[in-house]
């Protein structure tokens, strides 16, 4: 049964590397139906914020992630300092300094004398002997990989402070917790050779590794935040989908094959496998990610997008939130959502779809509509408001005709109606614009600008 783990630290947010690793546990537990843990690595109190640990369960959540098993390191500083109390007695670990046992004078009883002891204990710290030897291991991702250990200085296991050092309390959890897999960022590749030590001190039985490739900036160098290295609560702020960060993730390392950027998730996890995972180092292209974004848009249902969407025009006060058109919000949210890179482009889009009276900036308005028009639009409107069937193309039928019976050229009346209807110089089909806008809404801003003119 594959057992894989996540173990942030929470003293920062949970950016885009990190993602990526949660990810790939995430996908390899769920293509292996395996259990999916998450860590807390919080043993460093000073560091440690509440703020970073909700932004990282929260950015999981959101992003799917859902894990069977949650740890959190802080509650377990006894299981490291039992173990390390068991490697000073097999003689393979030692206190950093000699221990300072006093006798209790006034000794009443043994329990004292434990806790005296206890305290005196944990001034110290217990550091690992390091034998002078090679090691090796074989990396899922990377092949082979032998160190020499004899470079390796003894390690602290637990700290003068009491806390556990990264790479104890690491191989203890990893072994307690049954992991078979470790599946991390390669930074901590020369952990690993630490970590093998511990294993063999301690008597527990190796994981598999899997270390992933590294993240560039697309200019080169490693990620920093200038550089795209966003929190993933940014990327949720600026109006990313979940799904969409997850396929440009699942991208970051790792192919579908034949060139596919779009794959659903749940055909990600029949096809996934940890040891296809690119050796070579990934790059953070956020234009692929804004074009990833627009085509989840494009292809998201209607319905979901207005959940995300209904706060943001009642936000503006474009709608009230008990009182709205749905329907005509959805059939607005079809027109423009192959128009879309995020989920905001919408309100300026089609903000002007809501309002009794489209305002129209006086440059197009001396672009487009200098001129009377209102004998066109009038017999454009007459036209249309016979129409039995609302749709694009009866509408169109209605526009030709009536241009050729002007004799005049189809822009010279498209753009005039688009600004006149809508205050935007650009935007999806006209005809679909008018049919979506319904034959009401059409008369009264087209008899508006009628009764203006005139
Ligand atoms: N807490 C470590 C980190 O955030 C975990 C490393 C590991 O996965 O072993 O980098």
């Amino acid at each position: 049964m594959v057992r894989v783990r996540f173990a942030p630290s929470p003293t920062g947010f949970l950016h885009i590397g990190g993602a990526r690793t949660a990810l790939f546990n995430w996908l390899y537990a769920q293509s292996q139906k395996g259990t999916f843990i998450l860590r807390i690595e919080d043993t460093d109190a000073a560091r440690s914020k509440k703020q970073y640990l909700d932004e990282i369960l929260y950015s999981l959540e959101w992003l799917g992630f859902r894990w069977d098993e949650l740890y959190y390191q802080s509650q377990r500083f006894d299981i490291y300092r039992e173990y390390a109390q068991r490697l000073v007695k097999e003689k393979k670990a030692y206190y950093a300094e000699k221990m300072p046992i006093e006798e209790t004078a006034n000794g009443d009883g043994n329990q004292q004398k434990e806790n005296k002891f206890y305290s005196e204990q944990t001034k110290h710290a217990i550091i690992l002997k390091v034998p002078q030897q090679k090691t090796s291991f074989v990396d899922l991702i990377r092949g082979p990989i032998e160190f020499d250990t004899s470079v390796i200085k003894d390690q602290v296991l637990i700290k003068s402070d009491g806390t556990p050092t990264y790479n104890f309390a690491c191989v203890i959890d990893d072994a307690l917790m049954n992991i078979t897999h470790v599946i991390r960022g390669d930074d901590h590749i020369s952990n690993t050779p630490k970590q093998l030590l511990l294993y063999e001190a301690l008597g527990f039985k190796q994981p598999f590794f899997a270390h992933l490739p590294l993240i560039l900036a697309k200019e080169g160098g490693r990620l920093s935040k200038r550089k795209g290295a966003t929190a993933i609560s940014e990327f949720r702020a600026q109006g990313y989908l979940p799904e969409a960060l997850v396929n440009f993730l699942l991208l970051l390392g790792w192919s579908p094959g034949a060139d596919r950027e779009i794959i659903d998730i749940k055909e990600a996890i029949q096809l996934f496998d940890i040891r296809k995972v690119n050796k070579t180092a990934a790059v953070l292209d956020l234009e692929k990610l804004n074009w990833i974004n627009s085509e989840y848009i494009k292809r998201a249902d209607a319905d979901k997008l207005a959940e995300q969407i209904i706060p943001l025009l009642c936000e503006r006060n474009l709608i009230d939130k008990n009182n709205f058109d749905r329907n005509y919000l959805i059939s607005l949210i079809k027109l423009f959502q192959s128009r879309m890179t995020f989920v905001h482009d919408f309100i300026e889009r089609a903000d002007s779809f809501f309002v009794k009276e489209v305002t129209i900036d006086p440059k197009d308005k001396e672009r487009f509509l200098n001129r009377n028009l209102s004998r066109e639009f009038s017999l454009f409107l007459k036209r249309i408001e016979s129409l039995s069937e609302f749709k694009p193309e009866a509408i169109e039928a209605e526009f030709r005709a009536l241009v050729s019976e002007l004799g005049i050229q189809s822009k010279d009346l498209i753009h005039p109606l688009r600004v006149a209807l809508t205050g935007k110089t650009v935007g999806p089909g006209l005809f679909e614009v008018i049919a979506v806008l319904g034959k009401e809404r059409t008369k009264e801003r087209l008899s508006r600008w009628i009764k203006q003119e005139s």
